[in-house]
């Protein structure tokens, strides 16, 4: 780059160092203004303009860059992992943490014509998250299970949301709440329930190293809230399935 200095000035005296403010700044001033929050669960796709994704990726390898150096990693001379700080920066942003940064996949809904009204469920559907406090991963399998309201959506539609909402940072308890308030948007229906049964790492990799613990927790709706039989109806078909699988 080349630039035209006034006569008599050096370079220092016309142009003050100035560093360009990194874009997540940008991004959290406007979301700190608009009130909206951006935690680790949070879906912000709709609040970043053109390009900012791009140049968000450029500035999370480059503090991947400074957090492999800061762990006394030669990225320099290691060509293992020379280029992992933009893998690390693209997984983030396009993958494991897609669900912060993207938009819901498009689904759309269909009148219930025949007036289904019997229960159904939809599983296993393969869940990948990850946990909030360490980043390491979370891994299940979750049941849906649906009592049709007005909308229907279709089968394949529920692992499609599924996997944006996990695909963030999470606790689990809050992943099935968020995934169940994302449902009952997308199809309304009379009732909806929810079971998530996930390994954690955190446990199985570090801290109390327990390779077996998982833990299974559920969200109820609707019928499924209020009817005691219909409840037990669908534990007991998610236990069926999960027979067919030999688990
Ligand atoms: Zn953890």
């Amino acid at each position: 780059m080349t630039s035209t200095l006034p006569s008599g000035l050096s370079a220092r005296q016309a142009a003050p160092v100035t560093t360009p403010i990194p874009v997540s700044l940008r991004i959290r001033e406007r979301l700190q203004k608009e009130a909206v929050p951006f935690l680790a669960n949070d879906n912000i796709s709709e609040h970043l303009r053109e390009g900012e994704l791009d140049q968000l990726e450029i500035e999370v390898a480059g503090k991947v860059r400074e957090l492999l150096r800061s762990l006394v990693i030669d990225i320099d001379n290691d060509h293992n992992t020379e280029e992992t700080a933009e893998r690390v920066a693209k997984m983030y942003l396009h993958e494991v943490f897609k669900g912060r940064y993207h938009e819901q996949p498009k689904i759309a809904s269909f009148p219930n014509v025949k007036q289904l009204d019997e229960i159904y469920t939809v599983g296993p559907i393969s869940i990948r998250s990850a946990c909030s406090h360490h980043l390491v991963p979370i891994l299940g399998n979750c049941w849906i299970g649906i009592k049709p309201g007005e909308r229907v959506i279709g089968l394949s539609k529920f692992s499609r949301v599924a996997d944006w909402v996990f695909s963030r940072p999470h606790i689990q308890e809050e992943a099935v709440i968020i995934l169940a308030d994302e449902i009952e948007r997308l199809c309304e229906p009379l009732g909806l329930a929810i079971l998530v049964k996930a390994q954690h790492y955190c446990m199985k990799w570090r801290g109390v190293k327990e390779p077996q613990t998982s833990m299974v927790n559920s969200v109820v709706r609707g019928d499924f809230r209020h009817d005691p039989s219909l409840k037990q109806e669908f534990f007991e078909l998610v236990r069926q399935q999960e027979s067919m699988l030999g688990n």
